[in-house]
């Protein structure tokens, strides 16, 4: 079998890190039967492995159990820095796009279970597909972003980001407490409600209003 290719279409850009947040929408957190965090966000990261291009092949591991998509949008961090205020944040955002977040849930489950850290569930290769990042504007309410996945051309997961639980500017905030924040981070922000497991052969579509649209096939 071939290696996958590691982002090699990212090559060209800087990403030093990759932070995902977790159980940031309400009714996500239900179909999981998870706990609501508490005072902080689950936060955890994935390396620049993880990212696939729009258009590239997806490449599961095998024998992994079930493999579920997670939409969620994306923000890019331009300008660095350190205990960044909320209403502060957008100044440091640079560009806004969709990605997936990809799980292994059985295996996050079983780590969840022994308390073990989630590494081998969320930062294997092709873990992080994320599509063309467009810049910010003043048109753009982060409180108000609409985006959705199609598989095979079924709706599965609509998402908005006024239903998030921590909102993007406040994401920024609450890393921003424990990283001095760099140009070219990306902030993975949490899935709405929908997910489910991913099967070879399929092509997954993301879009959303004002946001690039990116497509991938499950190799
Ligand atoms: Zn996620």
């Amino acid at each position: 079998m071939s290696q996958p290719r590691l982002a090699d279409a990212f090559s060209h850009r800087s990403t030093p890190r990759i932070f995902c947040i977790g159980r940031n929408y309400a009714k996500h957190i239900a179909e999981l039967n998870n706990t609501l965090p508490g005072a902080a966000c689950v936060i955890f990261m994935k390396p620049v492995s993880s990212l696939v291009a729009p258009n590239e092949v997806i490449t599961l591991p095998q024998g992994a159990g079930e493999i579920h998509y997670e939409a969620e949008l994306v923000v890019e961090i331009g300008h660095g820095g350190r205990h960044i205020r909320a209403e502060a944040a957008r100044e440091h955002i640079r560009a806004v796009g969709l990605g997936l977040d990809l799980t292994q849930r059985d295996v996050q489950t079983e780590l969840k279970r022994s308390g073990e850290p989630w590494e081998r569930a969320k930062a294997f290769d092709h873990s992080a597909p994320l599509g063309s990042l467009v810049p910010l504007t003043h048109a753009m309410d982060l409180s108000d972003l609409h985006f959705q996945l199609s598989i095979d051309g079924d709706i599965r997961q609509v998402g908005d980001t006024a239903q998030m639980m921590v909102g993007v500017e406040d994401l920024v905030a609450v890393l921003s407490q424990t990283w001095h924040l760099l140009p070219g981070d990306l902030i993975y922000t949490g899935t709405p409600e929908g997910v489910g497991a991913l099967t070879p052969g399929q092509h997954l579509a993301l879009s959303g209003a004002g946001l690039a649209s990116a497509e991938w096939v499950v190799a």
